[in-house]
């Protein structure tokens, strides 16, 4: 039942009932104990979680059986024994939307939304839940983030209602409601002059310096795998089926690639028996070298300065960029860069057509696979899935001049029927 490792560095008092799993580094496949560092110490590539190979894996019926969150997939979550933090985060809606799928010329849509993850309204959520059962079960007694924005939001709120004080990092230009939508929970928030790269490189000295289990930088590789669970929930909720392409906005390449793996693990069990879905990227064009990666056919990534509305995706040096990119090109699939102005238009169209309002990175993402189709990458026997990743009223100012003014009138029918009659 338990695993051998030693007791975590900078453990403090772990939990006795959960364990994480040992990790192994992605690139040169060194493996390493249980602990609260993602970078391999023999290559400096990125460390993810192993899993035992003769564990037991649950039928469809036994996962169906099971509470509607993200932990119904547990056997795919890096921990050993029962998480008790964050039960409540997953399995969000996955929503038909054909006047979407006739404007790309496809035969099924449907969009993924975690525009209404919980708690906070962003499938950031998922990963935080991951993270947080980390960070118990290594004994750390603070948590922290380098955010572009939705993070900050889901590391104060899961922080608040686990008890655990949280440093929370953030960028000094973010939306007003990505700033009050994290301070309202209680954190220690600080605003750092500088882009999300400058808050990330200080971010990593700080879990060093204080022993922190800072989310996406010593608890790197945990944090990653809830980003599965997203994909785990498009199969089943499709009845045990992939889609046949998939488009996913990226900031720092991470969910595009736990999406890709997640689709991978259920097909390596035998709960899904489609092919890899094919994987398309969605950038901000002032913020799109993961595209650009794409595009190029090359294999590091030219670190940009970010310059875009879609805060939430800027970041100019992504960490799986790479991985990203080789995701995309693996599957046949392919990335977009969209402009600030199409981004806008592309929220309003969600909107309008599905009646889901979701923030700058899903605007993006619409926009992204407008402009896929425009390039004629889709069929008309594709089945697709939008992955919409946050929610609108995180970024009203986005939006808030390209919407015209409602008339104001007296309450008067005479004067109704008059908008009535001018509205044709
Ligand atoms: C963080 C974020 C993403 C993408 O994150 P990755 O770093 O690529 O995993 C996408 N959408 C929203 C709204 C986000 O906040
Ligand atoms: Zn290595």
């Amino acid at each position: 039942m338990h695993t051998t490792e030693l007791p975590a560095r900078g453990a403090v008092a772990s939990s006795p009932t959960l364990r994480a799993l040992p990790q192994h580094c992605k690139v040169c496949g060194a493996e390493f104990e249980a602990a609260p560092e993602a970078i391999c110490g023999a290559c400096l590539g990125p460390l993810e979680p192993m899993y035992p190979a003769s564990r037991r894996l649950p039928s469809r019926a036994e996962i169906a059986s099971r509470p509607p969150s993200m932990w119904r997939y547990r056997e795919w979550l890096p921990f050993d024994g029962t998480p008790t933090l964050s039960q409540d985060t997953g399995f969000t809606p996955l929503v038909s939307a054909p006047r979407l799928a006739d404007r790309l010329g496809v035969a099924q849509l449907w969009i993924k939304n975690d525009a209404v993850s919980h708690p906070s309204l962003s499938f950031k959520d998922r990963v935080v839940a991951s993270a947080i059962n980390a960070a118990v079960a290594f004994g750390l007694e603070i948590i922290g983030c380098a955010s572009t924005g939705n993070l900050a939001n889901a590391v104060a709120a899961h922080a608040a209602r686990a008890g655990l004080p949280a440093w929370i990092f953030i960028p000094d230009n973010l939306e007003q409601a990505k700033v009050l939508g994290t301070a309202v929970y209680g954190p220690h928030l600080v605003r750092v002059r500088g882009h999300y790269d400058d808050v990330n490189r200080l971010c990593a000295q700080l879990a060093d310096r204080f022993g922190w289990g800072i989310v996406n930088v010593n608890l790197r590789g945990y944090y990653g795998e809830g980003s599965k669970t997203m994909g785990f929930e498009i199969a089943e909720q499709l009845g045990w089926r992939l889609p046949s392409a998939v488009v996913v906005p990226m900031a720092g390449g991470s969910l595009l690639t736990k999406l890709h793996k997640a689709f991978g693990e259920f097909r390596e069990t035998g709960l899904v028996s489609d092919a890899a879905p094919r994987m398309y990227g969605a950038q901000a064009a002032g913020c799109a070298p993961i595209a650009r990666l794409v595009e190029s056919g090359g294999e590091t990534i030219v670190p940009e300065i970010p310059n875009t509305i879609a805060k939430s995706i800027a970041i100019g040096n992504p960490a799986d960029g790479v991985f990203a990119a080789r995701a995309m090109r693996g599957t046949g699939g392919w990335a977009a860069a969209v402009s600030d102005e199409r981004i806008v238009a592309a929220i309003r169209l969600l909107a309008e057509t599905t009646g889901i309002f979701t923030e700058t990175a899903g605007g993006a993402t619409v926009a992204a696979a407008l402009a896929l189709a425009g390039q004629g990458r889709f069929g008309a026997d594709d089945e697709v899935v939008l992955c919409i990743t946050g929610n609108g009223l995180k970024t009203l100012d986005a939006i808030s001049e390209s919407i015209t003014d409602s008339p104001l009138i007296n309450p008067r029918v005479r004067e109704v029927a008059a908008l009535v009659e001018a509205a044709g």
